[in-house]
């Protein structure tokens, strides 16, 4: 049986995935007069942020200086104008870098996100998912299923935003996958209880008997109350992948569950409940791009100045391995930046790639993979996809003065 497409629409950049990187790619691109159009597979826009409720990015702000600019930043500024953002004080040295995350309200950075996408003339297309990619000579072919059926998409060239880098592999570009990646957390909140009521000794009791405590330790499980929320953690799943993602949700759900049920059974808190549950789980780790250029730890921690440099990125190196976490932090006043290169799939002419699956060693992408960065280099691949779309250029053959001068028109802070 022939399915046949019945619509077919054009444009000259695609960006897969309105999420952390996205969104600021589809912005960026159509401000540098790019049409454009923005396919995301949730309801709304945000990813990360807003369905998984990882709601604090990090970080803008390095040794006392706004060191990220340009449409992302006025995001977050018309957030706090809405009441919807909180910017904590910025200090050289904060006692602890997390201390620096902008706290942004869900439903007004949602509101934010659309209002900004709507005025610079994205076409956004929610509840839509890529089905099928293919290069042709003078662009890409690409096949979205929403939820009106099939629709058919001409581009000249594309920003793989998704964070899985599934555009990227679709097209056959390479992607390396760790065999241990960082776990996936899903969001939640605690209600229903008071710790001063916690009878201690039967908690102590009821969480040894908990299969759970093999991991968790009481003092974590202390922590989560105090905390109102369950940190749990899902390890061992390829999450881009159709299986793994189906096993991260049953598996973060149900270790939710094992932790509420055995909390249910002490003394004090027989009325806990979660009252507020992430639309998904964060994920923080799949696959990254091997792009025309791989960002190491040792560059990354010593702030290489690469001459095709096209944002700065600070955040300090932050793996999440079993035992814990592994940190490594700068040394004063230093920046690190991000190539242009690390944004191209290796031999790519009309695909760029954003967010946290750009090419990167295993403890680079630890910190590059937090979301200031991401969304700065989602405006560079905006910026660069829209060049490369009106002048007919390879993505790799762009003078990178072009895509700083671009990156300067729309505001954003060049390194
Ligand atoms: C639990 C957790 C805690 C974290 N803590 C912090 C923190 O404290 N500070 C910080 O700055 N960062 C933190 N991070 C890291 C950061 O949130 C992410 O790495 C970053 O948001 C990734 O951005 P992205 O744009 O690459 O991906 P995302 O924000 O996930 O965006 C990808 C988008 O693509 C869409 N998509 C994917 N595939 C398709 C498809 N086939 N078709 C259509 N749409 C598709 C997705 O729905 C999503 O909207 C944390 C992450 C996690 C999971």
């Amino acid at each position: 049986m022939e399915f046949g497409i019945q619509r077919e629409m054009s444009f000259d950049v695609f960006v897969l995935g309105g999420g952390t990187a996205g969104v600021f790619a589809a912005i960026s691109a159509a401000r540098m007069g790019a049409k454009t159009v923005l396919v995301e597979k949730n309801s709304r826009l945000g990813g990360t942020i807003t369905n998984a409720g990882v709601n604090y990015p990090g970080l803008f702000f390095a040794w006392g200086e706004r060191i990220i600019g340009g449409p992302c930043w006025e995001a977050i500024e018309r957030a706090v104008a809405l009441d919807g953002a909180v910017i904590p004080e910025i200090s050289y040295k904060p006692a602890h870098h997390w201390e620096e995350q902008i706290l942004l309200d869900k439903l007004v950075y949602t509101k934010v996100l659309n209002d900004m996408c709507r005025e610079a003339g994205v076409t956004v297309m929610t509840n839509a998912m890529l089905s099928a990619a293919r290069e042709e000579r003078d662009g890409l072919s690409l096949l979205i299923t929403d939820k009106a059926g099939l629709l058919s998409i001409k581009v000249k060239t594309a920003v793989d935003a998704s964070g899985d880098a599934t555009l990227a592999a679709m097209l056959s570009y390479a992607t390396v996958r760790n065999e241990t990646q960082q776990p996936a957390t899903l969001d939640n909140h605690l209600a229903g209880y008071s710790m001063d009521a916690v009878d201690m000794e039967d908690l102590k009791a009821k969480w040894a008997a908990c299969p759970l405590s093999a991991r968790v330790p009481l003092e974590r499980i202390l922590y989560y109350l105090e905390l109102q929320k369950i940190n749990s953690h899902v390890t061992s799943v390829a999450a881009d992948l159709p299986d793994g993602r189906a096993a991260v949700e049953e598996r973060a759900v149900e270790e939710l569950f094992m932790h509420i049920q055995t909390l249910r059974t002490v003394r004090g808190l027989e009325d806990l409940r979660v009252d507020r549950l992430a639309d998904e789980t964060g994920v923080r780790e799949t696959v990254r791009i091997v792009g025309e250029y791989t960002v190491t730890a040792e560059e990354y921690v010593r702030a290489e100045k690469y001459e095709d440099a096209i944002c700065n990125a600070f955040y300090p190196v932050d793996l999440h391995v079993e035992r814990g976490i592994e940190q490594v932090f700068h040394a004063d006043g230093l920046v690190p930046t991000v190539p242009y290169r690390a944004l191209i799939p290796k031999g790519a002419n009309r695909l760029l790639v954003a967010g946290r699956c750009i090419s990167s060693d295993t403890y680079a992408n630890s910190a590059l993979r937090v979301q200031a960065p991401c969304m700065a280099m989602g405006q560079a691949a905006g910026v660069a996809a829209a060049l490369a779309a009106k002048e007919a250029k390879s993505v790799r053959s762009l003078p990178i003065q072009d895509i700083r001068d671009g990156l300067a028109k729309i505001g954003a802070i060049l390194p």
